[in-house]
């Protein structure tokens, strides 16, 4: 066979991320022990001591990014499928995010009718992390501040659309290409796992995103998921 099955290029593509996965995660522990080494030291100065201590613990915080990220991709359990009010996936996401919201003085304004049958069919918590992951990049690329726009409708037929608006530093045409790949990253302290998730959320479902961004104006993304309602149902087992 010329051409490599589904099933092995998941393979692949699964030792590919478990090699990267440890080698991400080994770089922030092989430093936390070399701190750990130097603070045995016994005349190290108070001074030499906090910093070492201050960087050991930056360290550990970076690990653990990694795996909390990294964890929620790998979710081997799928859980029931259910009906998601995607208003209420949304605001139960801004709730989360609200305290650094603030802290970095993003607003968030929403537009949509309070009785849209806006509808998905999926995991409500991992739509909810999706979500985070999505407007946490927001919050983190407005360092001075802004406003995050959302807008939420349905076709009427058989997508649900959202878009995601912020007025942030953007991205490159290079860096859009790179979106979603493990581990890209443009932070000092990021993981590069968060999109790679939340693209394989929406994938997961059946939905489609589309990024638009211009470097020092701002990144919009137009998410489109399958609508879930009775009649669509219908349609569909009926096609
Ligand atoms: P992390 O946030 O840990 O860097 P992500 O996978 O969440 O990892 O994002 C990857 C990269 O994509 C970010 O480092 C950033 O460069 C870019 N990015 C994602 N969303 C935005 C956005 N809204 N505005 C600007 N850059 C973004
Ligand atoms: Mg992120």
């Amino acid at each position: 066979l010329l051409h490599k099955s589904i099933k092995e290029k998941k393979l692949d593509v699964a030792s590919h991320l478990a090699a990267s996965f440890s080698h991400e995660i080994g770089n922030p522990l092989t430093a936390t022990k070399g701190f750990i080494q130097l603070l045995s030291d016994e005349k190290i100065s108070i001074e030499t001591r906090n910093q070492y201590l201050k960087i050991a613990e930056q360290e550990l915080d970076q690990a653990i990014n990694i795996i909390d990220d990294y964890l929620t991709f790998a979710n081997p359990a799928p859980k029931g499928k259910e009906k998601i009010w995607i208003p209420e996936a949304i605001q139960q996401g801004m709730a989360v995010l609200a305290p650094v919201a603030e802290e970095n003085k993003v607003k968030v304004s929403t537009s949509f009718l309070e009785n849209n049958d806006c509808f998905v069919l999926g995991e409500r918590k991992k739509m909810e992390q999706c979500l985070i992951y999505i407007l946490k990049n927001r919050i983190e690329s407005m360092p001075s501040g802004g406003e995050i726009r959302i807008t939420l409708d349905d076709d009427g037929i058989s997508n649900v659309n959202i878009t995601i608006q912020d007025e942030g530093i953007g991205m490159t045409q290079r860096q859009i290409d790179q979106l979603g790949e493990p581990f890209f990253t443009t932070k000092e302290n990021g993981t590069g796992l968060g999109m790679m998730v939340a693209f394989r959320i929406i994938k997961g479902i059946g939905g489609k995103i589309e990024v638009k961004s211009v470097q020092g104006n701002g990144t919009l993304f137009h998410i489109s998921l399958p609508k879930y309602d009775e009649k669509t149902k219908l349609i569909r087992m009926l096609s």
